[in-house]
C-alpha cells in the first residue's frame, strides 16, 4: 500500500472520464480544481464525471477546491513593460495613476490602494511570482521608485508579492464566496484557502461555510505561501484541518535559498502539532514536456517522504503536461519504493507533545509497538481520533479505517498510510467480526496474517477502548 497520498490538479491534459480514471488506477487519491484558471461550466462537467466514476465504482476520488482568495496583480498592458537590471521604473496604484505626471521612467500600477503608503524604501517587492525582483529606493506621496534588480519583461496582470509586509487586503471576498458556494453545491471535500495570512482568515471561512450550511465533514487547507502567513505560523497550523506548503508562491516571498529549510519547518511543526500537510508545487514539472523525471525531482519525492508528508501534489504536470498519467505513476513509483526502504522512527509522537488523552494515545502506540513486533503489517481501527493518532504517529504499519459515516470517512480518507472503508452502522461488539469479512473478502487478509485492532468495547455504562491481536486461521 502506498502510503502518502497523492493530490492531482485536473485540467485540459486530464478533463475526459477516461483520463480522469487512468489517473486513479495510477494511484490518484484526490483530484484538484483550481479555481485561478477556470470556468464554472467547465468545473461543473469535470466534478460530474468524477462523481460518475465514484458511482459507477470505477474510482474513489475526493474532490479539493483551491479558492483564489484576495491577492495583488498588476494591471492588464497592450505592450509587454521591458526592464533591464538595474532600470528604474515607478510602482503606483489604479488610485493614483491619473495624478501622477512624471513619465521620466516605465509605469508599472498595481490594484493595491496601499502599495505606496505600506512600503518603506529599501524593501524588495517581487513582480511575476519571483522572476523580477526590485528594490525601492524612493518614494513620494504618489508613487515608489525602484530598481529592477534583473532583467524582465512583464505582462498583464502579473502577480505582486511584498515579502515581510503586513496587507490590508480583505478577507474573504464575494468572488471567494461565489465561488465556494458553487463547490459547495456540485460538492467538495477540501477547501484550500490560498494565501492565507492569520486565523482569521480561517475563523472566516469556517463562519462562511456555517452560512451556507455547507456539509460538516468538509476540510480547511491553509496554503502556506506568503511571508505574512510564516509570521502567524503556528497559529494557522492550530485552526486549520491541514497545511498545504505552497511552493510557487512561497518562493516568491523568501530568498530561494531559504525554500527549502522553510518547508522543513513548516514540515516539522505540522508534526508536533499533529497537523496533515501537503508538499506543493514543481515536483516532475519537467514532466510537463518529458516523459521521465529529473534526477533532481526524484530526490524531491523522496525528501518528502523523508519529511513524512501526508500527500503530495501535481499542479500544471497533471492539469495541462504532456505526460499526466506518468506523472502521477511515477509519484506513485518515487513514494512506494522509498517508503519501503525508510523506517518510520515514531519521532514526534514520542515527544509527547500532543493533546491527545494519554490513554488514548498510549493505546496507539502500544497498538503499533505490538503490530511491529509481531509482524502484524496492519492494524484495523473503527475510529476518527485513533486513525488520527496512528496516522501520525508514521509507523510502517497501515491502517485499515472503517466507518459508516460519510462525514468520517472524508477527514480519515488523506491520512498517512490509511486506507478507508464505508460499512453499515454495528453494535461494537461486532464491527471487528464485520470487518475482517470485508479484508477478507477484498483478499486483504490471508491465511496465516497478523492483525492487531483497536475496538470500543461496551462496560457497564463505558465505552473502553481496547487492543485485540488475531491471527487469521
Ligand atoms: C502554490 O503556490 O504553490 C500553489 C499550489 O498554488 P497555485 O497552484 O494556486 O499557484
Amino acid at each position: 500500500m502506498k502510503k502518502t497520498k497523492i493530490i492531482t490538479t485536473l485540467g485540459p491534459s486530464t478533463d475526459t472520464k477516461d483520463k480522469i480514471e487512468a489517473l486513479y488506477k495510477s494511484w490518484a487519491n484526490v483530484v484538484r480544481f483550481n479555481y485561478s484558471h477556470t470556468n464554472y461550466d467547465y468545473f461543473s462537467k469535470i466534478i460530474d464525471t468524477v462523481k460518475e466514476l465514484n458511482k459507477e465504482w470505477k474510482t474513489n476520488l475526493w474532490i479539493l477546491t483551491d479558492t483564489k482568495w484576495p491577492e495583488i496583480r498588476t494591471k492588464s498592458v497592450e505592450e509587454k513593460i521591458s526592464l533591464e537590471k538595474d532600470e528604474e521604473f515607478f510602482l503606483s496604484n489604479t488610485l493614483n495613476e491619473s495624478k501622477i505626471s512624471d513619465d521620466s521612467k516605465k509605469m508599472i500600477i498595481c490594484d493595491y490602494d496601499y502599495i505606496v503608503s505600506d512600503l518603506e524604501v529599501w524593501r524588495i517587492v517581487d513582480i511575476d511570482t519571483g522572476l523580477l525582483k526590485a528594490e525601492i529606493i524612493a518614494k513620494d506621496n504618489e508613487k515608489l521608485t525602484c530598481k529592477a534588480l534583473n532583467k524582465h519583461l512583464i505582462g498583464s496582470k502579473r502577480h505582486l508579492n511584498l515579502p515581510w509586509t503586513i496587507i490590508k487586503l480583505p478577507g474573504i471576498t464575494d468572488s471567494d464566496k461565489e465561488d465556494i458556494k458553487f463547490a459547495v453545491s456540485k460538492w467538495t471535500d477540501f477547501i484550500a484557502l490560498s494565501f492565507v495570512r492569520n486565523k482569521e482568515n480561517i475563523l472566516e471561512l469556517r463562519e462562511f461555510l456555517k452560512e451556507i450550511n455547507a456539509p460538516k465533514g468538509i476540510q480547511i487547507i491553509s496554503k502556506i505561501e506568503n511571508s505574512e502567513a510564516l509570521s502567524n505560523l503556528d497559529d494557522i497550523i492550530e485552526y486549520s484541518d491541514w497545511i498545504m506548503i505552497a511552493r510557487w508562491d512561497l518562493w516568491a516571498e523568501v530568498e530561494y535559498e531559504a525554500l527549502p529549510v522553510i518547508q522543513d519547518d513548516i514540515a516539522q511543526r505540522c508534526k508536533i502539532a499533529g497537523k496533515f500537510f501537503i508538499i506543493a508545487t514543481q515536483m516532475l514539472e519537467s514532466m510537463i514536456e518529458n516523459p521521465i523525471p529529473t534526477r533532481a525531482e526524484v530526490t524531491d519525492i523522496y525528501n518528502a517522504v523523508v519529511q513524512e508528508a501526508d500527500c503530495t501534489m501535481l499542479s500544471g504536470e497533471s492539469a495541462a503536461g504532456k505526460y499526466p498519467i506518468e506523472a502521477v505513476k511515477t509519484m506513485a513509483k518515487v513514494l512506494r519504493y522509498t517508503e519501503s526502504a525508510l523506517p518510520y522512527t515514531h519521532e514526534h509522537f514520542e515527544k509527547d507533545l500532543w493533546e491527545e488523552t494519554e490513554i488514548k494515545k498510549q493505546l496507539v502506540k502500544n497498538a503499533i509497538y505490538t503490530a511491529e513486533n509481531i509482524g502484524a503489517k496492519n492494524i484495523i481501527v473503527f475510529s476518527l481520533k485513533m486513525t488520527k493518532l496512528i496516522s501520525a504517529f508514521r509507523s510502517n504499519i497501515n491502517t485499515y479505517a472503517f466507518t459508516f459515516s460519510d462525514e468520517v470517512r472524508k477527514k480519515m480518507t488523506i491520512l498517512f498510510g490509511t486506507k478507508t472503508f464505508q460499512i453499515e452502522k454495528w453494535s461494537n461488539e461486532e464491527n471487528l467480526k464485520k470487518a475482517l469479512e470485508v479484508l477478507k473478502q477484498k483478499n486483504l487478509l490471508v491465511q496465516g496474517d497478523r492483525i492487531v485492532a483497536i475496538t470500543e468495547i461496551e462496560k457497564e455504562d463505558q465505552v473502553v477502548p481496547s487492543m485485540q491481536i488475531i491471527e487469521i486461521k
